[in-house]
């Protein structure tokens, strides 16, 4: 690309910024490594305005590094629950207090430290030292992404290693040397307000009269698609053991595999599995009761879950499980991180009588 148009595309991006960029999101005010760190990984997966609440409740519970390094993972979890991919928070809390650890608590200010801490890819580690240390580097998020495919009619899966290092060659050779912080926020800005997945906005985008994709008028066939493999199902049985105070009971789950470090119910993979669980742990008067399935989709696997509430008629003893077990209360103060479908069952429990009068 040549050095003009390099140049023109960062001088319309950020002539368009100043006029109509966001500038009021809650990570865009007092600006420091560690504020916008914690908004670049809530956002790595995640829309904008769901985002904003969870930013302010983490913030409040953890307006600086070092109180996060301080907190149990449990805290962390649970502010981070409805958010998904809870690696994210786990590493979140890593790379917290090895900041604490290593670099006495300050951020360093250079992109490949920065890439160092868990959770902190390149683009990651771009966004904070541009944004926050007022460096040069240059991101490429999805967003980016998206905008630079149908910028300069890039074909293929950006996934794949050929496309993605064309992708960051146009990444590096587009960003200016100067107001490179504003440039970062626009071009993010530009991919998360006008040119979006589905309907751009082409008329009122900045760069149009350079854009490749819009000239052919083919821009929705960038990002060019994943190629599609079908993902296998799995299932399993959700045991809600309910005792007679009301309280349910969960298992905190191991730190790796799916859902690592979150309560959870006790499981059985099949209906053999189940009686049997049921004949070894729960030792007194029980009904139980199948609810609905429900599915819940991971990136590589259908889950289909069967929720089976048992409800325990007298005192149970002890469940012989090597894994931490709790009695859930469904209280706003028994705060523990809990994966999605988790949530939504024991939502169901606590608040409604719904599902229980619709057995299978
Ligand atoms: Fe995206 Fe349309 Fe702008 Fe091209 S002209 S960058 S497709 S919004």
């Amino acid at each position: 690309m040549k050095s003009s148009s390099k140049h023109t595309f960062s001088q319309q991006l950020l002539a368009w910024f100043d006029v109509a960029g966001r500038k009021d999101l809650p990570w865009q005010q007092d600006i420091t490594p560690y504020r916008v760190w914690v908004s670049e990984i809530m956002l790595q997966q995640t829309q904008v305005t769901t985002v904003i609440d969870y930013y302010q409740r983490f913030m409040a519970r953890f307006p600086t590094v070092q109180n996060l390094a301080d907190a149990p993972t449990d805290d962390v979890l649970a502010l981070w629950t409805g958010l998904g991919y809870y690696a994210r928070a786990r590493n979140l809390h890593k790379a917290a207090k090895l900041v604490c650890d290593e670099f006495g608590g300050e951020f360093p200010h250079d992109h490949e430290l920065l890439q160092q801490l868990p959770g902190v890819g390149r683009s990651t580690a771009a966004a904070i030292y541009s944004i926050a240390c007022n460096g040069r580097a240059p991101i490429l998020d999805g967003n980016v992404k998206r905008v630079l495919t149908r910028y300069a009619a890039i074909d293929g899966w950006p996934a794949l290693k050929h496309v993605e290092s064309q992708l960051w060659d146009l990444a590096e050779e587009l960003t200016p040397d100067k107001r490179v912080a504003d440039y970062t926020q626009a071009i993010m800005d530009l991919g998360a307000t006008l040119c979006t997945r589905s309907k751009p906005q082409c008329p009122s985008c900045p760069v149009q009269n350079n854009c490749q994709s819009f000239a052919s008028n083919t821009q929705t066939n960038y990002p060019s698609k994943k190629p599609k493999k079908q993902i296998p199902t799995r299932q399993v049985h959700m045991l809600i053991i309910e005792n007679n105070r009301g309280e349910i009971l969960l298992e905190q789950r191991p730190d790796s595999g799916i859902w690592g470090g979150l309560w959870s119910f006790p499981e059985a993979a099949n209906a053999d599995e189940l009686d049997h669980y049921i004949d070894q742990n729960l030792s007194t008067n029980s009904s139980k009761q199948h609810w609905p399935l429900m599915r819940h989709t991971f990136s590589h696997f259908h889950l289909d879950i069967t929720p089976v509430h048992i409800h325990l008629h007298g005192e149970i003893t002890t469940i012989m499980e090597a894994k931490p077990q709790l009695w859930y209360k469904g209280h706003p103060e028994q705060q523990v991180g809990l994966a999605a479908p988790v949530k939504k069952l024991l939502d169901a429990v606590f608040s409604s009588d719904l599902l229980r009068e619709a057995p299978l």
